[in-house]
């Protein structure tokens, strides 16, 4: 596994292994590092998927707003270097905020339009422009022809493939699957943040979650109805602090009002400093339809 910090660096280790396995199929993981299994996950389904994986590790400045994490966000790029290793990774790229932002900030900047402003776009303003400027730039630079992602991070990954249709990417975006803990909880970096206490109150969001997803397969297919309960379950825990509950198209990140022909219900919530979030696919229903 090679690692390296410069874009120039970068080109030529994706050139170097083109070279080497014609017509091969390079697959990109972006993350911000402090890996987990989450993110393992995701260069699996791209090992399986592609014959070359590039990871990169770059915790991007021009996602965070005011008083977000970026400072404290955790940096383990040792750690993660090994675990990436271990699944097969090929390529490590891993700049500098100098080296992807040469002028200390994006002056070029990737807006997605309406659909950055809805659910994390709408509590954390910014947010999406900075995402979909770095991973634009990553694609740039790497040229994978698929480039997999989490559906823990669902409005993410609407923005993302939006941008991918819009500006004809001309590459495959995979969703791989929201991996969790035992208990429920989603896996994410910032879980290191919490306390112990806090990690127990955590499982609310997974709580919130499961309980209106048990609702809809029983038959409840009103929207508002799944709301109201998830809604319930994360106000009565001391501690959590609601951001979002919402049921949504998992496309446009619209409300819906009937969940028969699939939808998202998505929740964010900060526990203690933490902000959290998570979410669960609901598939379209059969005929037989529900109330
Ligand atoms: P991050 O390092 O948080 O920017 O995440 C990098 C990628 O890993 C994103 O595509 C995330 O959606 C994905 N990811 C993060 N947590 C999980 C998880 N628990 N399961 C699956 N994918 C995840």
């Amino acid at each position: 596994m090679r690692v390296v910090h410069t874009i120039c660096a970068m080109r030529e280790a994706c050139a170097a292994e083109r070279a080497r396995r014609a017509g091969c199929r390079v697959g990109l993981v972006p993350t911000m590092g402090a890996l987990h299994e989450g993110h393992l996950s995701l260069v699996r389904e791209a090992r399986r998927r592609c014959d070359v994986v590039v990871a990169t590790i770059f915790v991007n400045p021009t996602q965070f707003g005011e008083g977000e994490d970026f400072a404290q966000y955790p940096r383990s790029l040792k750690d993660d270097c090994a675990m990436l290793e271990s699944v097969g990774v090929h390529v490590v790229f891993a700049p500098s905020a100098a080296e992807m932002y040469p002028g200390g900030g994006a002056r070029t900047v990737v807006e997605v339009g309406e659909i950055s402003s809805r659910l994390d776009g709408a509590s954390r303003p910014g947010h999406f422009r900075g995402v979909a400027t770095v991973v634009t730039k990553l694609f740039h630079i790497v040229s994978p022809e698929m480039a997999f992602f989490g559906q823990k991070d669902a409005a993410q990954c609407a923005v993302l493939k939006a941008m991918v249709r819009d500006l004809d990417f001309g590459l495959e975006m995979v969703v791989c699957p929201t991996v969790r803990e035992s208990d429920g909880l989603a896996m994410s970096s910032r879980n290191r943040y919490l306390t112990p206490e806090e990690r127990a109150r955590a499982l609310t969001l997974w709580r919130a979650l499961d309980a209106a997803q048990r609702l809809a397969n029983e038959g409840v297919c009103d929207a508002a109805e799944l709301r109201r309960e998830m809604l319930q379950v994360l106000k009565a825990v001391d501690g959590v602090r609601l951001d979002y509950a919402e049921v949504v198209d998992p496309e446009t990140l619209l409300p819906v009002a009937h969940v028969c022909r699939g939808a998202l219900l998505a929740v964010a919530a900060w526990v203690g400093e933490t902000r959290l979030i998570d979410n669960v696919v609901l598939p379209p229903r059969g005929s037989e339809g529900g109330r």
